[in-house]
């Protein structure tokens, strides 16, 4: 099916509602997640089905967001949370769905195949619609990067419109080096990024059961490489499918800006928490950005409003 997107500028929501489920990646447990249509002006709130009332909802904002190595974390000031918010979120910002409420009877949103390809199915099918209400964009000003100890790193820069530069470089064979550029057009979304697989290698899938996490994960859901051989029958779906699912998550984490952005990211092996600090370092930065559209007098969430970092403990 050829999708066709709203090329104006209104904000969006889901035509209607739809239902996906599935397994867990980490906890292993069956989750059903429902996304629903919103207002304008809602942006992207989860919903804990299982935690009564207002304690059950959480923003995917950055200033809700936790840092964690294996996957993002949202967490309301309740102290209730859901993890693996990335890949639908990568779904939505990269259709252009600006506001949907995800509703979900678990803490770990389920991980399907391991991209975002189910949930940009459904939102094809169910359509998108478009709202009575400007859409707004962060636009960068001035760069702002983060760095970790190991060497990765990510910058922000100023750019007409989203594009992504990245690479990675994994000792295994089978990965090595990739890197992957684009223009990011809905179309380039849904064609280049949207089905890449998240991926892991053997050894680690041990490290990673001894830590308690990685209880739902299969070749079902990840590929698997194991010193040059991927371990999945059919093996890759596109060349580089590892640095796509790399874009794909930045895709995702980017969204918890709470809004599109108009830059260039550039990284050197981009992850979740890498991500989540750079996200921070911009809103932390007035005069590195702004917001254009709608009404302009919004406030986005300042550095003193944010909760103080805290790190997860990851395998
Ligand atoms: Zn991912």
């Amino acid at each position: 099916m050829k999708p066709t997107f709203h090329q104006d500028d209104m904000q969006t929501s889901v035509a209607a509602a739809f239902t996906l489920a599935g397994v867990g990646v980490h906890s292993g447990r069956y989750t059903k997640m429902t996304v629903r249509p919103a207002l304008a002006d809602t942006g992207i709130l989860f919903h804990r089905t299982d935690v009564a009332g207002e304690e059950g909802h959480i923003l995917a904002h950055a200033s809700n967001a936790i840092e964690t190595q294996l996957c993002t974390r949202i967490e309301n000031r309740f102290g209730v949370g859901i993890n693996m918010i990335e890949h639908v979120m990568a779904a939505f910002h990269g259709l252009g769905v600006d506001n949907a409420i995800v509703e979900i009877d678990s803490s770990e949103v389920p991980i399907l195949d391991g991209s975002s390809l189910q949930v940009v199915e459904r939102i094809l099918q169910v359509g998108i619609s478009r709202l009575h209400a400007e859409r707004r964009y962060i636009e960068v000003l001035a760069p702002v990067s983060a760095q970790l100890e190991n060497g990765a790193w990510a910058q922000l820069s100023p750019a007409d419109q989203l594009t992504i530069d990245i690479d990675i470089d994994f000792v295994d064979p089978g990965i090595g080096q990739q890197r992957c550029q684009f223009d990011m057009t809905q179309d380039d979304f849904v064609t280049e990024l949207s089905s890449a697989r998240t991926f892991c290698m053997l050894k680690d899938v041990e490290k990673m059961r001894n830590a308690g996490l990685a209880k739902g994960g299969s070749m079902d859901n990840a590929l698997v490489y194991d010193n040059g051989r991927i371990l999945n029958e059919g093996g890759l779906r596109m060349t580089n499918e590892c640095v796509r699912h790399k874009a794909l998550d930045c895709m995702g984490d980017l969204y918890l800006l709470g809004m599109p952005v108009k830059a260039k990211l550039s990284s050197h092996m981009p992850g979740h928490r890498l991500s989540t600090i750079l996200v921070r370092a911009l809103l932390e930065a007035p005069d590195c950005f702004r917001i254009v559209g709608g009404d302009e007098g919004l406030q986005v969430a300042s550095a003193a409003s944010m909760p103080a970092l805290a790190v997860a403990q990851s395998a």
